[in-house]
């Protein structure tokens, strides 16, 4: 850790689907909160194709503080594309990401800038606490973060997307090629000079969460895939633990046939015809999941589509890295 003290800009990065509630809020707490504090700032939202008047709201926002940009996809790419874009925009030699809503508390952002000074490269918010949810989604969770923290080795289950990333951090971030980037665990995996900040999950205040079951469990799926093959290697187990069963069955019916009882056991048979059928095509469809994804992946299709992009008065240049 040598520099102490360092100023820098900061970029904030926040994704906003359906927020025009929230933006105002936004720019008016974060914006005050670091001009207080002296931090030389930009503030980027990101307009994840939403269908409300977010992206009225957020060019009323740029045109009040000149520090304040946006950009606007040609519609919904999703909250991780959302984050990459807000990345590839930012200028800053230090960027921070946060939700929109501001359930991830903004006066945390100080602290964080404060250790990014003190020569820490990567700064992640911890969770104290879910919030307010439901048993069943917080048990959908556990299960998740389980199997994320195993495919990657690094605890996940308090982690959210609300981090601090020096340039060079982000730098690594956006040089990485794959399209299914999962923000929360990447950041991790990059490694760098890493510390913490603890912080509890605010209420929402307006509007409500983006998430529906269905779309969570896409999010889960996603992920998972994109970080580990152990569903694959789930193939390889079963297939172990049905020739395991094989043996001991073949050698029941041999000795049944020996001892001249082997008419018997229909039902069995059957009931075998349809177990291993349905195993194999799971595992049929679990390797072709995953060649949907290398599928995906080559096609080499852009993370996101920018529509449009507005910038507070002020700003020269437009950073042009948007991949
Ligand atoms: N978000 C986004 N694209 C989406 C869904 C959500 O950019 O497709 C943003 C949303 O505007 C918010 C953040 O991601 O700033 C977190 O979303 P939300 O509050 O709905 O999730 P929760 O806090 O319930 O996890
Ligand atoms: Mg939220």
């Amino acid at each position: 850790m040598e520099e102490t003290n360092k100023i820098g800009l900061l970029s904030v990065v926040l994704p906003a689907y359906n927020e025009e509630a929230s933006v105002p809020r936004a720019a008016q707490v974060i914006g005050g909160l670091l001009s207080g504090a002296d931090i030389p700032h930009e503030i980027i939202f990101v307009d994840d194709g939403s269908r409300d008047h977010t992206w009225e709201v957020i060019q009323a926002q740029a045109g009040r503080y000149p520090q304040v940009r946006g950009v606007k996809f040609s519609r919904n790419f999703g909250k991780e594309a959302a984050i990459f874009a807000g990345l590839a925009q930012s200028r800053g030699a230090c960027t921070v990401v946060l939700d929109c809503d501001l359930q991830h508390p903004p006066e945390k952002i100080l602290e964080m800038y404060r250790l990014w000074q003190e020569g820490y490269q990567v700064v992640e918010g911890v969770k104290t606490s879910r919030g307010k949810e439901n048993p069943l989604h917080t048990l959908a969770a556990k299960t998740f973060y389980s199997v994320i923290s195993n495919a990657t080795g690094i605890d996940m289950s308090r982690a959210s997307d609300f981090k601090l990333l020096d340039r060079r951090a982000v730098d690594t971030l956006l040089a990485m090629r794959e399209k299914n980037a999962f923000f929360r665990a990447l950041s991790s995996w990059i490694g760098f000079q890493t510390t913490q900040v603890e912080f509890e999950v605010q209420p929402r205040l307006e509007g409500e969460s983006k998430w529906s079951l269905r779309s969570l469990t896409r999010y889960a799926v996603t992920n998972i895939t994109s970080f580990s093959a152990a569903p694959l290697q789930l193939v390889t187990l079963l297939g172990v633990v049905v020739f395991l069963c094989s043996v001991v069955l073949g050698i029941w019916s041999l000795w049944q046939k020996v001892t001249g009882q082997a008419l018997e056991g229909f039902t069995t048979v059957i009931l075998l015809q349809l177990l291993i059928g349905s195993i194999l095509m799971i595992c049929l469809g679990i390797i072709g999941y995953y060649i949907a994804k290398i599928y995906e992946e080559i096609k080499d299709r852009p993370r996101y589509i920018v529509a449009e992009r507005c910038e507070g008065q002020g700003h020269e240049g437009n950073a042009e890295k948007d991949i």
